[in-house]
């Protein structure tokens, strides 16, 4: 078994911190299939133009391609974790030496099951999930929720300024695009904006813990009752 990172060199801290903690976990180390590649050249080379779900040159330059270049001919075994209650399939290399497995999916391993497995391990949840954060990735994806960003700016307010230092007309056409749809960084870090977005999320997450019938009291006061919610984008981002 071969584990390797696909690191953007604009991860969060908490990721980091947490592949050090699988490191020793394991007792072996992850390796790392993009190093020398960093998303500042890459950006450079697209002209200045930040990715977005349209233009998604990073996950194509940053993850598939340093995962097909490191497995190379050989044949493998791409374990893909998406979890059961998980709709989407995730990416899938077409080479015809990689065949992807499912191994939550076979197993029914929904997200309270991922939670057990990480508690269980001692591993415990990635830390970023603490502070609400519903993936790892790049601080700066453009698929987070606008709760995310919030979260980012109270948590790491030196990312939030350097995501929000790309928002700048490009070389290409001169436009300038946003992180977050057509919302620039710079207007949601406004305090009157930033409490609206909470208290929607707060409102879509009563709504969705009212809708769920059944749920044990001991999951409630776990504070496992709330999904996250589903998760654009691939899993090759995430961890
Ligand atoms: S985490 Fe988001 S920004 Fe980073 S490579 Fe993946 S899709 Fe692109």
């Amino acid at each position: 078994m071969e584990y390797i990172f696909h690191d953007t060199d604009k991860e969060l801290p908490d990721t980091y911190e947490y592949i050090d903690r699988l490191e020793d976990y394991l007792g072996k180390k992850i390796v790392r299939t993009t190093f020398g590649t960093t998303f500042d050249d890459l950006l450079r080379k697209y002209g200045g133009m930040i990715p977005s779900n349209h233009r998604r040159w990073c996950t194509r330059m940053m993850k598939l391609k340093p995962f097909e270049n490191y497995v190379g001919d050989d044949p493998c075994i791409n374990y893909v974790g998406i979890r059961a209650d998980e709709p989407r399939i995730g990416y899938i290399s077409h080479k015809p030496n990689i065949k992807a497995v499912f191994p939550f999916k076979e197993d029914g391993i929904d997200y309270e099951g991922v939670q057990k497995i990480l508690r269980d391990s001692g591993i415990g949840m990635p830390p970023y999930t603490d502070w609400g954060r519903t993936r790892s990735g790049c601080f700066f994806c453009f698929y987070q929720q606008k709760i995310e960003w919030v979260q980012l700016k109270r948590k790491y307010p030196h990312l939030y300024e350097e995501a929000k230092s790309y928002e700048k007309p490009n070389r290409i056409n001169g436009n300038v695009f946003f992180w977050c749809k057509n919302e620039p960084l710079e207007d949601l870090e406004r305090p009157e904006r930033m409490q609206q977005i909470i208290e929607n999320w707060e409102k879509a997450r009563e709504k969705q813990r009212q809708s769920k019938k059944d749920v044990p009291l001991a999951v409630i006061l776990a504070g496992m009752d709330y999904e996250p919610p589903s998760r654009e984008g691939c899993l090759i981002c995430q961890l």
